[in-house]
């Protein structure tokens, strides 16, 4: 529903929808995002009062950094009243990352907040870049029957799906459709029509007022096991000086080799205190930690389970808690619930998670 008094900000990072092609070396180089307007006069009939922010400087999305998520998270929420709904204008490569991390960082979020970007410039032809920049506005401008936001989460949307934002990965650097949700059904299909699906759309349960955070803390890393990882690169990863938090990304449901060594440098980093997190590298499915005596093992050195989250979510997830100078005890208790549905926590009887 249209109405004029429905105002949305678009907050440009950077990254491809806003490049233009340099005519001598044919890089992608990034433009003034007043161009970008110019490139989309269908902006104007929309009939949202449309404003713009743009960052300074803007960045591919590869050199994103946390610094940046808390500069984003400052700009929602020094505009949070003036304005319905934000649009995220990011690069596609690690939008999944900052999606993420913001999901946290926007505690009590009750307005739609759509990050989306395009895989071509949207001064191309082809570009996809215009109608995920029109759909994401009419998304974040969108009210439900009481005249509430449509979706007040932080979402992305691409091509034809809404997705929550904790709940995506991005999966080709080719098509269109770049983004999934692997564990999560999507909050809209679009098509001709965009249509909502109000049951998994996260609606607040209270009139809290929006809470920012700021500090992420970054003493984090992923490990990602092969076949044939030596000693000596799960040493150096889990002995990085002031390393509190590890993502471990695990075999199927779980599942990591029970070697000596291996299971010795896992138990001496948890006796440490850091806290490692069990995800699983398939690009779909759960980690279920009880299921074979490899995902068991791992349990009993005090491996904690990541359940279905991405490696994103469970990333940002670290950061943001121990942004906020928890002990490592606390962050194992924090790990196991779901904040803004970034997870989806077995019921207790489940005990084989
Ligand atoms: N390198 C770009 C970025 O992520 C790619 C993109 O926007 O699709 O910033």
């Amino acid at each position: 529903m249209t109405t004029p008094s429905t105002s949305v900000l678009i907050i440009y990072t950077g990254g491809t929808i806003g490049m233009t092609q340099n005519p001598e070396t044919g890089a992608l180089e990034p433009f003034d995002f007043n161009h970008l307007i110019d490139n989309v006069p269908e902006l104007r009939r929309l009939g949202y009062s449309i404003s713009t922010i743009q960052f300074d400087p803007i960045i591919d999305s590869s050199e994103t950094e946390p610094t940046q998520w808390s500069k984003l998270v400052h700009i929602i929420a020094d505009n949070y009243e003036k304005y319905y709904g934000f649009v995220v204008l990011h690069g596609t490569d690690t939008m999944a990352y900052t999606a993420s991390a913001v999901s946290f960082m926007l505690e009590n979020l009750g307005k739609p907040v759509i990050f989306t970007g395009s895989q071509l410039p949207i001064g191309m032809l082809r570009t996809d870049g215009k109608e995920n920049l029109i759909t994401a506005i009419e998304i974040a401008a969108d009210r439900d029957e009481h005249g509430n936001p449509r979706v007040p989460e932080v979402c992305i949307f691409f091509e034809n799906a809404l997705m929550r934002g904790n709940r995506t990965s991005k999966i080709s650097s080719q098509f269109f459709n770049a983004f999934t949700s692997p564990n999560y059904p999507l909050l809209a299909h679009v098509g001709i029509n965009i249509n909502y699906d109000d049951v998994e759309i996260h609606t607040p349960d209270n009139n809290e007022p929006l809470k920012p955070h700021f500090n992420m803390d970054n003493n984090v890393v992923v490990l990602k096991l092969f076949p044939g990882i030596n000693r000596h690169a799960v040493h150096q990863a889990l002995t990085i000086p002031g390393l509190k938090g590890v993502v471990l990304e695990t075999f199927g449901s779980g599942n990591a080799p029970r070697y000596d060594w291996f299971l010795e440098e896992l138990r001496n980093a948890t006796e440490r205190g850091i806290v490692i997190v069990n995800v699983t590298q398939c690009s779909s499915g759960s980690v279920q930690m009880g299921l074979y005596r490899t995902g068991n093992t791992l349990r009993d050195i005090g491996i904690i389970s990541g359940f279905d989250s991405t490696t994103e979510a469970a990333l940002a997830k670290l950061m943001f808690l121990f942004g906020h100078h928890l002990t490592p005890e606390q962050v194992i208790e924090a790990m196991k619930r779901s904040f803004v549905g970034e997870v989806t926590i077995p019921r207790p009887s489940a005990v084989s998670q």
